[in-house]
């Protein structure tokens, strides 16, 4: 297995050079955020739990650990800029597939014009990915606390397809949009945008409508009317 320092070259070297007065290789990063408040998250996408390595190709693996983070600043209504990336990697890893795993990550960030400003990895005996993402905020932040009665829920996309997309992977079907929303889910961040100017409150919604609904409605202290059949759902949802 390659030293840490081959590692840290091999992943870096898909990345555009970070925008920042102090980027990868120091013992931090140096942010130079350009106004107003930052937010920031953190998630992890853990072999066994979140994907298998039959599932998912290592791009699905690096693209979907940078998404639900961006999916969580853009749940905010900031514009992602920063993020930091930790790699716990079993000894046997093969190089190519960390190569993959940062090529489908680049891939993602590159779309969303986020920089990689450091990381670190370790060995583990699951591969897991851990992000930690940043995002300013040039309005006041979308929580989940804002909601009040009489106001209308909206929710992005359909409904179901990555759970879908999960009871298929593991039939074995290793093709489909619900496959497809499962390994590459698509953080919302435009929408999480021009939300932040007109919604009271926002979540991200990673665990299923219902319990996320509740987590909304508990931290404002309201509740929720739901019509079932005006939910949106793509046919193949709606058919299973
Ligand atoms: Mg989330």
């Amino acid at each position: 297995m390659p030293g840490e320092f081959d590692f840290i070259r091999r992943f870096l070297h898909h990345f555009p050079k970070a925008r920042v007065p102090v980027g990868p290789g120091d013992d931090c990063a140096v942010l130079a955020p350009s106004r107003g408040a930052l937010c920031v998250t953190t998630d992890a996408v853990v072999e066994d739990v979140h994907f298998t390595r039959a599932g998912f190709s290592p791009a699905d693996i690096g693209h979907k650990a940078l998404a639900v983070n961006l999916s969580d600043v853009a749940a905010m209504g900031a514009t992602p800029r920063w993020f930091v990336c930790a790699l716990a990697l079993p000894r046997d890893f093969p190089a190519a597939h960390l190569s993959g795993i940062a090529r489908g990550m680049a891939a993602l960030a590159r779309e969303h014009r986020v920089d990689l400003v450091g990381g670190n990895f370790t060995s583990a005996r699951e591969l897991s990915v851990t992000i930690t993402a940043t995002g300013e905020l040039s309005r006041p932040p979308l929580t989940r606390s804002g909601a009040r009665p009489g106001d209308w829920l909206y929710v992005s996309g359909t409904l179901g397809d990555a759970r879908l997309g999960l009871a298929h992977l593991k039939a074995g079907l290793r093709k489909g949009g619900p496959v497809r929303r499962q390994r590459r889910p698509v953080p919302r961040v435009a929408l999480g945008l021009l939300a932040s100017r007109f919604a009271s409150a926002a979540l991200d919604v990673s665990d299923g409508l219902a319990q996320d609904l509740g987590h909304l409605c508990t931290a404002s202290g309201v509740r929720a009317t739901v019509e079932l059949a005006r939910l949106p759902m793509s046919a193949v949802v709606r058919r299973e």
